[in-house]
């Protein structure tokens, strides 16, 4: 029998209180539900936002376990929840998209043997787990290739570019060194590693989807994503590619939701090769940074079909109305003072996000600018003036 839909006044945990859980509160309390958070935190982007902040650690799973039994699901805007607090919350209530989505997703050398198996063109790739194992590997997939950990890492962090062999064992040791220094690592834990073959890719795109307790799929086509220093800066709908190519990463995306069981929103971000050819890169199992711009682009946001999603409803309307634009504010304009807002928002049609963080530190997502126009282009024109407007004074 299918489960009865969590209507307007259920409560939705999230695991997890940066930007991504607040603007799914901000949706789901329009749509009159309650929102409980729990992270580490306090006075958090969605604690902010939300009836009730938990502050505790993912591992601590007596606290999981009392949070979960106050809401009605659980979902995830962090995806590096450990595996077992899942577990230790879904014996409380359903957990969407389930916890074997994150356990497949937190660790690279799973997600891309999970792609591989199930017929996904992902960038060759082998396991190395010592600097010998990287020699051989090098030897087989040659250089340039890329080196990332499997089982942490982000925004470029934890990955090493190589190439020539002879740069492996300096390449090994940066990745040890990068290890210890991570939080919740164990400091003498074997670095397990993927070695990629490096993609000349000529644009990064990604596709941001929803799927419904009934397996529906609502996609938003595609994005093409512009990154400096490995951190997302501007993406932008649609992704000015040939109209096949966007056909195709949606299938792609659909094939892996399908195999993956996704209750929820997903985002699985592509290379497309010079030779014009698509290739999986990762999958995030959670609304995406190249996704906020579906908050001004299309009748229902990517947080509203992540809500939808996880309450068993019927999922929102994904058309993307109008050519659009998204640029992230980072901590970086926060260093000659506090940027200049007004002077933003005298660019027509900008619209502005800020996640309430505190502390603006170089490299951090404070928030981000959309804008909606004719063009693609001109959509970036506006977010990109708007941006340059913050720290342009007069
Ligand atoms: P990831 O953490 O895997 O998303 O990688 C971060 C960024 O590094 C990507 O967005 C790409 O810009 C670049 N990158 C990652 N893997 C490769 C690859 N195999 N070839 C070329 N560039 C890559």
């Amino acid at each position: 029998m299918a489960a009865q839909p969590l209507l307007p006044g259920a409560v939705i945990g999230v695991l997890g209180s940066g930007q991504l859980g607040r603007m799914l509160a901000l949706e789901a309390r329009r749509m009159g539900y309650r929102v409980h958070v729990l992270s580490p935190g306090v006075d958090t982007p969605t604690g902010q936002v939300a009836d009730l902040e938990v502050e505790a650690p993912y591992e601590h799973l007596a606290a999981v376990a009392a949070f979960a039994r106050r809401v009605d699901v659980v979902t995830f805007e962090f995806e590096n929840v450990p595996a077992r607090s899942a577990e230790v919350a879904a014996e409380h209530a359903p957990v969407r998209p389930a916890g074997r989505v994150l356990h497949t997703t937190q660790n690279r050398l799973r997600e891309k043997t999970f792609l591989a198996g199930g017929g996904f063109p992902v960038a060759p790739f082998r396991r190395v787990a010592s600097g010998d194992e990287l020699a051989a590997a090098l030897a087989e997939i040659g250089t340039p290739a890329v080196l990332k950990t499997a089982g942490w890492g982000y925004d470029g962090k934890g990955q090493e570019k190589i190439d020539d062999a002879s740069e492996a064992a300096a390449a090994w040791g940066r990745l040890e060194t990068a290890q210890r220094g991570v939080r919740g690592a164990k400091k003498d834990a074997p670095v397990e590693a993927v070695l990629e073959g490096f993609i000349d890719f000529e644009c990064e795109v990604s596709v941001v989807a929803a799927r419904g307790l009934d397996g529906s799929f609502a996609h938003y086509g595609l994005m093409a994503n512009d990154h400096a220093d490995h951190i997302l800066d501007v993406s932008v709908t649609p992704a000015p590619v040939p109209p096949e190519v966007t056909a195709e990463a949606v299938e792609l995306a659909r094939g892996v939701f399908d195999a993956l069981d996704v209750v929820g929103v997903a985002c699985v971000e592509m290379f497309l090769g010079r030779d014009g050819h698509l290739l999986v890169n990762e999958i995030a199992p959670r609304p995406h940074n190249s996704g906020h711009l579906t908050i001004e682009a299309a009748p229902a946001s990517q947080f509203e079909q992540q809500l939808r999603a996880v309450c068993g409803l019927p999922l929102g309307d994904s058309e993307i109305v109008r050519p659009a634009a998204m640029a992230n504010l980072l901590g970086d304009l926060w260093r000659g003072g506090e940027p200049d807002w007004a002077a933003a928002l005298a660019v027509p049609g900008v619209a502005l996000h800020l996640y309430g963080k505190k502390d603006p530190r170089p490299g951090r997502k404070m928030g981000h600018v959309t804008a909606l126009a004719d063009t693609v282009e001109e959509a970036r024109a506006k977010v990109l003036a708007a941006r340059r407007a913050l720290t342009e004074r007069a």
